[in-house]
């Protein structure tokens, strides 16, 4: 089969799946109100795009010819099965990947391995990365279970909660090993400040109460950006102030001095550089934020302006 272009077979085949599927969705299309026709369309689209993206990957899976070697130890592979099928849900529709699957013919290895699925960029889960992403996102912001009816809403894919809390939580554990790496780089002192940076910098910490299985615990956030130099003006009370620029966040359910380092490398990444000269902190009145805010966001040339928020100021008045 030629890997340069889409062989006019395949070209024919989906052409003829268009066609089928548009004479079958065309007497609904016609009763339909606009809500229902973009969801026929939407369904129209998902199995027209699956079945493109079935061919594209049977093109892909035509073995080379050449035997990989086992990724794990290097080792000659053993071919088990030339034609093992897989199914991968998609944010713009389904289809099954058909493709050889080696084993490693050492002994004290003996892994199993699908080189396309590498290639690809697949990893353990059925759904394609570009899914795998917005299932992430709607379980950052919602409960798994409401992220799942909402996705299948919006996108017209069924994936259920239990799913979406794999996805997030992966995801998530791959974010935090990423940033304890920072943390502990910055703790070595191989980590620092950044050259540049903004000039002002806004950073808010704060503890808040989240349930978990074995009771309430205080999750640590902070927030930090650049502030300014582009002004908003608040229109009730004609106040100016300086903008908040793109903010990093963090969180972590940890104590204060490992909060507070996570903090600090979220800042850096934030903005806080060599060049910063003024950091104001924003923070409730927990003594374990004002205790180290100046150690960790202050130096020699910045200098730390500490906001309470006003209303903790009420509650000691
Ligand atoms: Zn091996």
């Amino acid at each position: 089969m030629d890997r340069e272009d889409l062989s006019e077979a395949i070209i024919q085949e989906v052409s003829a799946i268009v066609a089928e599927d548009v004479r079958a969705a065309g007497p609904e299309l016609l009763t339909a109100d606009l809500d229902g026709m973009e969801a026929r369309l939407q369904q129209l689209s998902r199995r027209v795009c699956g079945a493109m993206l079935e061919r594209v990957l049977a093109v892909r899976a035509v073995p080379r010819g050449e035997r990989p070697p086992c990724p794990t130890c290097g080792g000659l592979l053993r071919l088990v099965d030339g034609a093992r099928g897989r199914d991968l849900q998609g944010l713009t529709g389904d289809a099954t990947l058909v493709r050889p699957v080696y084993v490693c013919t050492r002994a004290d290895c003996g892994r199993g391995h699908a080189p396309l699925d590498t290639d690809l960029g697949w990893g353990a889960e059925t759904l394609m990365p570009r899914l795998a992403r917005v299932v992430c996102r709607a379980g950052i912001t919602g409960a798994f279970d409401e992220a799942a009816t909402q996705l299948a809403e919006d996108h017209a894919v069924a994936v259920g909660g239990e799913t979406v809390r794999r996805v997030t939580e992966a995801v998530g554990a791959v974010a935090e090993a990423a940033q304890q790496a920072e943390v502990a780089r910055a703790r070595r002192g191989d980590l620092s400040r950044p050259a540049g940076g903004a000039t002002d910098m806004v950073v808010a910490v704060d503890g808040c109460q989240a349930p978990l299985t074995d009771g309430w615990h205080e999750v640590k956030v902070g927030r930090a950006a650049p502030l300014g130099p582009a002004t908003r003006t608040d229109r009730r009370s004609g106040r100016t102030y300086l903008a908040w620029g793109t903010a990093a966040i963090c969180a972590g359910l940890e104590g204060a001095e490992d909060c507070w380092w996570r903090v600090a490398v979220t800042a850096w990444r934030a903005g806080l550089g060599q060049q910063t000269r003024r950091v104001v902190m924003l923070g409730d009145g927990a003594e374990w934020i004002w205790t180290r805010a100046a150690h960790f966001l202050g130096g020699p040339d910045i200098a730390v302006v500490e906001i309470l928020a006003i209303f903790h100021a009420y509650e000691h008045l």
